[in-house]
């Protein structure tokens, strides 16, 4: 089932330019920004541009962490339910919440159209397709609120006329959205490092920070290629988190999601799975999540692993068993590339943003940091420069932990096997 030049890597990287050389950063900046995903370009360009002398430093190569991995879907909501939040809080921050929700989906589009980033762009709204009858039952609810609150218009489809967006083996129906796009996110990290460096940043690719110490006067990072000072630090590392900051430690869970893209199959294959060419994500524990590749010749298909596996072929045997449990017209249809990509949770399930010890701090995109990373890092950055602009309904939330978590993830694994041993009993 693997196509013979199977790539281990994201099928997103192909056709980009090869990542930049390392650079020895500065001994002095105003500003280092640690993580180069969406949310620390886009806090990075907003400083360059205000004349902030800004290094951004990553681990790897800029926009290699799960920016460049993702499913490209951008939504104008949250990634936790919305029934599920509005039990929890009262209803004027849940609607501050959700608004920038859908603000942060306005704030993806405006970027991308005023730097004019061709990155595949794509009104194609979304099929939230029903796993079961009581999945079907809970989704009817998000609707009402989805609707009411992210501007998005929405309408349900029984199961069966479910062909008409998702061609799945068995379906209880779903909720077409309209007013969500999906984008090439290869291309949008790709040319928003270059934006980030054409304003006159510097980015540290392949340059991983190893302390950070605080003086009276700033900050003293150490990292892989020798120290450098500076007045503010943001955090941005999200999933990829290695400990740096302690605190955050316990209030960031690191989980993996995977992705395969298949071999081009024939133009009426793809039609028939997905009709319309919208972004599906469906309603199981364990997500499963499907689109067609920008130029329309393949099925990508991703679900949540929650362990870390480096061993690609064996992900994507999984993930084709997963993609012909609910599509089995495709199995004899060929893997050319399955790569996997850290989510950053919170316990909330919502995006935290503020200052630690100093520090400012974007993290827990929740799965959401298409929009939300591109949004909040920009928001981060305004706050860091004093401007009154930087405020949002995200602002120093409490950063909740749990008793028991102490860092490590090591049940992850075992509550994604259980969900999906659960999705499978459910009717
Ligand atoms: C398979 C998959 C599918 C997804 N699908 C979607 C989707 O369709 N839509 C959506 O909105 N979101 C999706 N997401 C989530 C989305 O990709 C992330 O929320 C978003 O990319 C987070 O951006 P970020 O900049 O905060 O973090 P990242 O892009 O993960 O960047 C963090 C960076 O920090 C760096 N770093 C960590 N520690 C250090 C250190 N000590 N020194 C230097 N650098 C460090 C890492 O190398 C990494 O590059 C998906 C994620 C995955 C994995």
């Amino acid at each position: 089932m693997l196509s013979p030049d199977f790539k281990p890597t994201p099928y997103w990287w192909e056709g980009l330019p090869p990542p930049t050389d390392r650079t020895v950063p500065p001994a002095r900046a105003d500003v280092a920004v640690i993580g180069g995903g969406f949310t620390g370009l886009s806090a990075a360009l907003t400083l360059a541009r205000a004349g902030r002398q800004t290094v951004v430093f990553d681990a790897g190569d800029i926009g290699h962490g799960a920016s460049s991995r993702n499913a490209g879907a951008v939504t104008r909501m949250l990634h936790t339910g919305f029934a599920h939040m509005a039990e929890k809080m009262d209803r004027a921050q849940f609607g501050a919440l959700t608004k920038e929700a859908a603000d942060a989906f306005d704030a993806v589009r405006n970027l991308i159209a005023n730097e004019k980033i061709d990155c595949d762009w794509r009104m194609s709204g979304r099929f939230l397709a029903a796993a079961s009858r009581a999945h079907a039952h809970n989704l009817r609810v998000e609707m009402d609120f989805m609707q009411n609150f992210s501007g998005v218009q929405c309408r349900w489809l029984d199961a069966s006329d479910q062909a008409q967006e998702y061609g799945v083996r068995k379906g209880a129906g779903g909720v077409v959205v309209d007013g969500t796009a999906t984008l090439h996110p290869g291309k949008l990290a790709h040319h928003m490092a270059a934006r980030v460096a054409m304003a006159d940043a510097v980015l540290a690719p392949r340059c991983r920070v190893l302390s950070i110490a605080r003086g009276n006067s700033g900050f003293s990072l150490t990292h892989e290629l020798g120290k450098t000072e500076v007045r503010d630090v943001v955090i941005a590392t999200n999933g990829y988190a290695d400990g740096l900051v302690p605190h955050f430690r316990r209030r960031v869970l690191p989980v993996q999601a995977t992705m395969m893209a298949t071999e081009p199959v024939p133009p009426d294959m793809l039609k028939r799975a997905i009709p319309n060419g919208r972004m599906v994500i469906d309603s199981r524990r364990a997500w499963r999540y499907l689109r067609a590749s920008p130029d329309g010749t393949r099925l990508l298909f991703g679900s949540l692993s929650g362990y870390r596996d480096d061993d690609m072929k064996r992900m994507a045997r999984k993930l084709h068993a997963e993609m012909t449990d609910s599509l089995p017209e495709f199995v004899g249809v060929r893997i050319s590339h399955c790569w996997g990509g850290m989510l950053g949770l919170s316990f909330d399930r919502i995006p935290h943003l503020g200052i630690h010890d100093g520090m400012h701090y974007a993290l827990a995109m929740n799965g959401t940091g298409v929009p939300m990373g591109t949004h909040l890092g920009r928001k981060i950055a305004l706050r860091l420069l004093g401007s009154s602009e930087g405020r949002t309904a995200y602002d120093d939330l409490p950063f909740q932990i749990r008793p028991t978590y102490t860092g490590n993830p090591w049940f992850v694994p075992w509550i994604a096997r259980w969900w999906k041993f659960r999705d499978r009993f459910d009717s």
